[in-house]
């Protein structure tokens, strides 16, 4: 008989743990379980509310997707519409003390940039084609089957699919139900309790919205004015970003107190005050295809379960993705995070099996050192931001973030600060990537190139900035302050 798993989730950590797994042990039998009805296309919904939100995946997590699914994750996104963004020179981007990145002519590591729906479609399609095991059904999980010694499944609630059952056997289970996994109560309700749990929420509100690319823009930079959390006010940034379809994919972002609002004319405003207005002068020019959407609070604070610390943990149950640690959206870390932590799951079942005792400790433990490094970098800046929830900022903090201010002014003009700094946020090496000696040499003495104020753009796409500045398209909220 064939092993049995059940993955909770259909989102990317399910279906990257669902792909470690079939590709662990080929035989196994899959059920990928959602309580959303999933759509025949790459659509958002409503389990998945943050992906109308940017969503770009980074080089780390899409080496570990590349891994998962040898079938070739980077040429089945491109080939949909998504951009591949060359963090070295594909970029403008503003840092926290006014001075623009320079454009490197060397190559560094790139970045994935199209929506979160599109990536999640692509991902199922691969293990609907490839994965023979792996199956989909509708239906909300509402606890463990098992004791505290062991899981043997997952109850499922009356919405199920016809023929699931109310009980589901599995020989593992692995839970990929995202930010509102019920993990901790399903845990409890088999004599599982005391698990460590972290909160730190700045506030972060994301607004975003999309617009058609300007003719003659489709080359144009991924565009990012930064948050400051060096200054004590309210970190306030945004981002143009290219996604499929000819649409670039504008996302504000502000921490307590320096919310971007809903309405169209607030959303301009917001991004034409930011220290520099190259986001909000591109877009006045663009079509809008689509209202502002708004994410508030909880939904982008860093919150992390330290199962992998539990006094005691079941065998035959993984945690991965949201549902073990959520980061402040703003690293782009969680799906990359996510697609590291299947990648620990795939190598630990083809060591000691399915069923090897102690696989899920070594699981949570593997994946929880891809966990430190995303916290780390998340939870180190957000705690400087003021009114900030669940943290004081101590003295390593301050340490570090001074360290990180450093080595980010350096990078502007130093290239092996720059290129230490896409590694780390990258997530293809851990933090200390960051305290090399050459990095350190660069943040200690500063960038070689003089600082730049305005971005580094080449004479046709100052043409392209020029041009849309002002430009209000028919569509576009009218510029504030001026009247219509
Ligand atoms: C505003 C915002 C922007 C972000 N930007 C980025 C970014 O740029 N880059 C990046 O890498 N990450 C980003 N993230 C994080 C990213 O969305 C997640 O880390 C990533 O999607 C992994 O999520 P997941 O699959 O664990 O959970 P989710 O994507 O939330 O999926 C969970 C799934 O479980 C299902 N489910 C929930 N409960 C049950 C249940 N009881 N039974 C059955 N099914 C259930 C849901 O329907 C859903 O399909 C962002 C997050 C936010 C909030």
């Amino acid at each position: 008989m064939p092993h049995k798993a059940v993955v909770i989730g259909a989102g990317t950590a399910g279906l990257v743990a669902a792909a470690a797994l079939s590709l662990a042990e080929p035989t196994l039998q899959i059920h990928v379980l959602d309580r959303d009805e999933l759509p025949q296309g790459p659509e958002n919904r409503r389990g998945v509310p943050q992906g109308r939100h940017a969503h770009l995946l980074m080089a780390g997590g899409l080496s570990a997707m590349e891994d998962l699914f040898p079938v070739g994750v980077r040429d089945r996104l491109l080939k949909a519409g998504a951009h591949e963004i060359a963090l070295s020179n594909g970029m403008l981007a503003l840092t926290p003390d006014g001075s623009w990145f320079h454009r490197w002519k060397r190559s560094g590591p790139h970045m994935i940039t199209c929506t979160r729906a599109l990536t999640d479609w692509v991902l199922r399609q691969i293990l609907l084609e490839t994965r023979p095991g792996v199956s989909f059904h509708r239906a909300t999980v509402e606890g463990f089957l098992g004791d505290a010694r062991q899981v043997g499944g997952v109850r499922v609630g009356q919405d199920a699919d016809a023929g699931l059952g109310p009980e589901l056997e599995a020989d593992i289970v692995v839970d990929a139900s995202g930010r509102g996994s019920g993990s901790l109560a399903w845990l409890a309700g088999i004599g599982i309790s005391g698990i460590e749990e972290k909160k730190i929420d700045s506030g972060l509100t994301n607004a975003t919205r999309i617009y058609r690319t300007p003719a003659g823009a489709e080359s144009f930079p991924l565009t990012l004015v930064q948050a400051n959390p060096y200054n004590g006010r309210p970190g306030r940034s945004a981002m143009v970003l290219p996604i499929e379809g000819n649409r670039w994919m504008v996302s504000a972002a502000g921490t307590r107190g320096g919310e971007p609002p809903r309405d169209p004319e607030g959303f301009l405003e917001y991004a034409l005050t930011l220290p520099h207005p190259i986001v909000g002068r591109l877009i006045s020019g663009a079509e809008p295809l689509t209202d502002v959407a708004v994410s508030r609070g909880h939904s982008t604070d860093n919150n992390r379960r330290y199962l992998e610390k539990a006094g005691h943990w079941p065998e035959r149950l993984i945690v991965l993705g949201d549902a073990l640690a959520t980061f402040n959206p703003a690293y782009g870390q969680g799906m990359s995070v996510a697609a590291l932590g299947a990648q620990v799951l795939a190598r630990e079942v083809r060591r000691h099996g399915l069923t090897g005792p102690g696989l899920s400790r070594r699981v949570l433990r593997g994946a929880a050192r891809h966990v430190d490094t995303a916290w780390s970098t998340a939870v180190g800046v957000d705690v400087l931001y003021p009114d900030v929830v669940g943290a004081r900022p101590r003295a390593a903090d301050r340490v570090a973030a001074w360290y990180t201010n450093r080595l980010t002014r350096a990078a502007t003009g130093t290239y092996e600060a720059a290129s230490a700094l896409w590694d780390v946020t990258s997530l293809t090496t851990p933090a200390t990537r960051a305290l090399r000696p050459r990095a350190l040499l660069a943040a200690l003495t500063g960038p070689a190139l003089p600082k730049t104020s305005e971005p580094p753009l080449q004479p046709s796409e100052q043409r392209i900035l020029d041009r849309l500045t002002g430009a209000a398209h028919p569509t576009a909220a009218p510029r504030p302050g001026r009247t219509s």
